[in-house]
């Protein structure tokens, strides 16, 4: 069996089509969008279609696309660009214990300035409850931020029913859907949301470009002075063949996202069964409201670490939650907040599927991680197996 990979939350490999729908942009194309000859018009009528691919998908109107570095950087504008625009109208924010640290230390950095947080607690599932939000709702709640679905335990959460508490409150909403473009049907207008950040690399895009939209009306103060690229709200000479990248990507997801969700729910069920048959394993998150592609387990008495490098030995490339904790010893936020204990939360192992992934492949896992649980099990002195 080759390497198999199934980190597909953390990144995802480009796709053919992206690279070659971007490589002339490297190339003969390379002018900057905001000349006035022919290189600098085709580079800005490039960007144009690209921001109108992107609006349509989301149904949201082309002024409405801000195009940035990535998910961090829309999830940064969002909060701290609402924050110091709005300000004076009021200086609470509301938002979940379990967002991806790009919302949750922009909303705590704030705190520095003089504004009060609430951090939402999550259910068992890593649900967080319309009626949490209402009851966090004050008059001086700018904004609420609030994920689409998660990326370690894969929970989607209620965004719709939430964004009509917050619209009907008069605050902003803001969900990071990084973890939902490409998969679930995007329609700012049925999700209720006034901002909505997204990351092409986790669509089969390229790294360090993303969008964020933000709904007409809504002022953002920029994060980046200098020029007047993206309405005045970015500076900086845009990454062209990025953009032209991000744009293919969510088009081609689209058009396969059906068909590609129903056969990542069967294979992603069929690795949950599998797993679940393992003693003492726990499976993380909610399975009815779940991504298709999201798989997480704790098994008890083993630490996530030992596993990833077993798994690594197998050639499996797994996480033990978000690529961007691990490295640390500290357990998870996310499992923390659901209730799960440090010891549990310590061996958690996240696999996250995509357009790669086989039923053979699910087989071949399903066939090492018994014995390396059982194996790392036996040399742990809590286990009386
Ligand atoms: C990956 C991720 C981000 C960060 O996106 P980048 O483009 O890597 O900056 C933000 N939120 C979630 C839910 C993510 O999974």
């Amino acid at each position: 069996m080759s390497k198999i990979y199934m980190d597909h939350a953390a990144t995802t490999p480009m796709r053919q089509e992206v690279l070659d729908a971007m490589l002339p942009y490297f190339g003969t194309e390379f002018g900057n969008a905001s000349s006035v000859y022919g290189w600098g018009r085709r580079a800005h009528q490039a960007l144009d279609e690209a921001r109108d691919t992107v609006a349509e998908l989301l149904g949201a109107a082309a002024n409405e696309i801000i195009f940035t570095s990535g998910g961090s950087e829309g999830a940064n504008m969002a909060i701290k660009g609402i924050a110091w625009a709005y300000q004076t109208k009021g200086k609470h924010i509301v938002t979940s214990a379990i967002e991806h640290h790009a919302v949750l230390d922009s909303v705590l950095s704030l705190k520095k300035h003089g504004f009060d947080v609430t951090v939402l607690p999550v259910d068992e599932e890593g649900l967080v409850s319309p009626a949490t939000v209402e009851e966090a709702l004050r008059p001086d709640t700018i904004l609420v931020s609030i994920m689409h679905a998660n990326n370690e335990v894969g929970t989607i959460q209620p965004i719709r029913e939430i964004g009509a508490i917050v619209r009907e409150h008069g605050a902003f909403f803001h969900t990071d859907a990084v973890q939902t473009a490409g998969v679930l049907d995007l329609n700012v207008g049925d999700l209720n949301v006034d901002l909505l950040s997204l990351s092409a690399h986790k669509l089969y895009g390229p790294k360090g470009v993303g969008a964020l939209y933000c709904r007409k009306g809504v002022r953002l103060e920029p994060l980046i002075h200098g020029g007047a690229q993206e309405r005045r709200r970015r500076a900086g000479t845009e990454n062209v063949a990025g953009i032209v990248g991000l744009a293919k990507a969510l088009e081609l997801a689209r058009q396969e996202q059906g068909a590609e969700n129903e056969r990542l729910t069967t294979l992603r069920d069929r690795l949950i069964q599998g797993l679940q048959k393992i003693p003492a394993t726990k499976v993380n998150g909610s399975l009815v409201h779940r991504l298709p592609n999201n798989v997480n387990v704790c098994f008890q008495y083993i630490e996530g670490e030992s596993m990833l490098l077993n798994l690594d030995l197998k050639g499996i490339a797994a996480s033990s939650g978000s690529a961007c904790t691990s490295g640390s010893l500290d357990p998870s936020h996310v499992l923390l907040a659901m209730g799960l204990t440090h010891e549990i939360a310590h061996g958690s192992l996240r696999l996250t599927l995509g357009r790669s992934t086989t039923e053979t492949e699910i087989d071949y896992v399903l066939q090492e991680i018994p014995v390396i649980v059982e194996r790392l099990r036996q040399m742990s002195p809590l286990y009386q197996g």
